[in-house]
């Protein structure tokens, strides 16, 4: 089958597209603006395959988008182009409201249209949201999937929106939608901005190591192929209408989690000027609105559709910082030849 990924040229979107092509012998077209966000190297693996297309596109540009519905006339959607960055939402709300709730928007009218035209009882459109949207949690009690929707930043409110479009074109139109949430990736590819390779990357620098607050902030961490391999599942297997909540409970406070990376990095750059690396963790002030906890119970995807993650923390994170050390080129390419994860998000004026 023919399978449109939209930000395919993302952290998460690439391993679904690698995992696809390389793995699951699927004809896969990806949908990517390229932003900030996107990479090329992500697809490297995949980009001479005659099983993979990649079309440089906005998700919002209806007609771009039409077009490719055409051509391609894929029997899946797994949507995950989206502006992701917590921190960067509460810089410029207006990018996340734009791509993740106009461009989902127009992603489901695509869709629709396509179906009346190509009626396909097997078609689905995965919609890949995040644990987010459910806000905050005390000490303890896990997200489930009947968890009230309660976002806190830009970014989840913007999440929030689109799955509840995915929800209402199911319902008005009969697209056949399920939504995903899950919690923290980590993994080969993230943007060096977000928490993991930050703190690697300022490591291996001898930089301080921003922890926000108390660093009591708690995520449920999954290593991204595990994510991708879900979804993949959930595409196969899932039921229309459902949701479906994914993690890997592996729940780490940050502080915690930036000591565990300074470990790993101890054990494999022995040498370094910069060990004991946990030397370096520095606090700075807190994200404004900073969502406590994260947890996820994934109960529902395993039981139904036996799905479990392949990686404990402990293996997934040593495989991780290994890529990083050996990929600092790609680092450097994307943040534009420079190697700074400058703070973003801290509050507007
Ligand atoms: P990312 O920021 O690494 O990648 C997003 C991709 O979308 C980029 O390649 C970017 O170029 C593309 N994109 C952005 N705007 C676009 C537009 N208007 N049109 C087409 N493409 C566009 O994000 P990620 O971390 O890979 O997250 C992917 C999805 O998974 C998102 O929907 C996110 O909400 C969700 N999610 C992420 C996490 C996480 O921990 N990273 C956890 C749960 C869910």
């Amino acid at each position: 089958m023919t399978i449109l990924v939209t930000g395919g040229s993302g952290f998460i979107g690439s391993a679904v597209v690698r995992h696809l092509v390389l793995q699951q012998d699927e004809t896969v077209v990806n949908v990517d603006k390229m932003t900030y966000a996107g990479s090329l190297a992500s697809t490297e693996a995949v980009k001479n395959d005659e099983r993979y297309a990649f079309e440089q596109v906005d998700i919002c540009d209806s007609a771009a988008i039409a077009s490719i519905f055409e051509r391609y006339c894929p029997s899946a959607v797994i949507h995950l182009a989206a502006e992701s960055h917590v921190d960067r939402s509460i810089d410029r709300p207006a990018d996340f409201i734009q791509t993740n709730v106009f461009g989902t928007y127009t992603l489901l009218e695509a869709t629709f249209k396509h179906l009346n035209f190509n009626p396909n009882e097997e078609f689905r459109f995965v919609h890949v949201s995040t644990d987010e949207v459910f806000g905050t949690l005390g000490d303890d009690g896990l997200f489930s999937e009947e968890s009230p929707y309660r976002p806190n930043s830009p970014y989840s409110a913007s999440k929030a929106a689109a799955d509840h479009l995915a929800r209402a074109w199911l319902h008005t139109y009969e697209v056949p939608t399920i939504v995903t949430n899950c919690s923290n990736n980590y993994g080969p590819f993230q943007f060096p901005e977000k928490l993991v390779p930050v703190i690697v990357l300022n490591a291996l620098h001898g930089r301080p190591l921003p922890i926000y607050g108390a660093g009591a902030n708690v995520r449920d961490w999954l290593y991204v192929d595990d994510h991708a391999q879900a979804l993949v599942l959930i595409l196969r297997k899932g039921r229309v209408g459902e949701t479906y909540n994914i993690g890997g409970k592996n729940e780490r406070s940050n502080l915690s989690l930036a000591q565990d990376i300074c470990s790993v990095l101890d054990d494999l750059l022995p040498e370094s000027p910069h060990a004991p690396h946990a030397s370096l963790l520095h606090f700075v002030p807190d994200r404004p609105g900073h969502d406590l906890r994260y947890a996820i119970d994934a109960g529902k995807v395993e039981r139904e559709l036996g799905w479990r993650p392949s990686h404990t923390l402990s293996s997934g994170l040593r495989k991780t910082v290994e890529w990083y050390l050996a990929n600092t080129n790609w680092c450097a390419h994307i943040l534009g030849g420079e190697m700074s994860t400058a703070r973003q998000g801290t509050i507007r004026c």
